[in-house]
């Protein structure tokens, strides 16, 4: 008997590969051209296709646990989401990144909370969310403003990727913040001029620039 894996493997071979068959031949005859990097959170509710509307050959995906951005520290050392960067902005000259965290973030509520003593890889990853975290308990509102603090802080690190801001100063670039409220249906975008998350709703666009410090309504600042 085969296992359920197996069967949506079938499945997708044998019902959406022959309607969809075209689309994936030129997409290798020609190579892939995405305009959008996406860098989301593992998390398995966040489905950026779905989010989008995207098709396949659309978006260049980096996940990774709270949808973090190394600082460029010029370590070289073995890291797949700066290596994602780098050629997302080199190689694929994409137009857009996206910066994605979400509701609910098991990453940053264990940020707050500690991880396991023997995840010592998380431990470390999660430290990149320090300067987002608030010096409160924290509530379903302090950890959703953690969030979206974690978005824009991702977006400000990636202005120090050389390339990056290059790209963003020569105006082929741009890029975005979003905080995807799971149980809404709603992504709201960073607009750096308001200094706020803005539900796609009431937006007239997706996503400001990180350039401004990101103040918040009680006068906070995240530098
Ligand atoms: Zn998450």
């Amino acid at each position: 008997m085969p296992d359920d894996l197996l069967l949506r493997l079938r499945d997708f071979h044998e019902d959406y590969f022959p309607r969809h068959q075209q689309r994936f031949q030129d997409l290798v005859a020609q190579g892939q051209h995405p305009k959008t990097l996406f860098i989301g959170c593992s998390d398995s509710r966040l489905v950026p296709y779905l989010l989008t509307g995207a098709a396949p050959g659309e978006l260049f995906l980096v996940r990774n646990v709270g949808a973090f951005v190394p600082p460029y520290d010029q370590s070289h050392g073995l890291h797949g989401t700066m290596a994602a960067i780098e050629f997302a902005v080199l190689s694929l000259k994409v137009e857009r990144i996206i910066v994605c965290g979400h509701s609910h973030c098991g990453a940053i509520r264990t940020a707050y909370e500690g991880a396991p003593e023997e995840a010592v890889a998380l431990k470390a990853w999660l430290k990149l969310a320090d300067e987002a975290l608030l010096p409160v308990q924290p509530s379903p509102e302090a950890l959703c403003r953690t969030e979206q603090r974690a978005v824009v802080l991702q977006l400000m690190r990636l202005m120090d990727y050389p390339m990056v801001r290059r790209a963003v100063e020569a105006g082929h670039l741009t890029l975005h913040g979003w905080h995807y409220v799971i149980e809404q249906g709603e992504v709201h975008v960073f607009d750096a001029v308001r200094g706020a998350f803005v539900p796609a709703s009431e937006s007239d666009h997706s996503g400001t620039g990180p350039y401004l410090p990101y103040v918040e309504h009680d006068g906070q600042v995240l530098e």
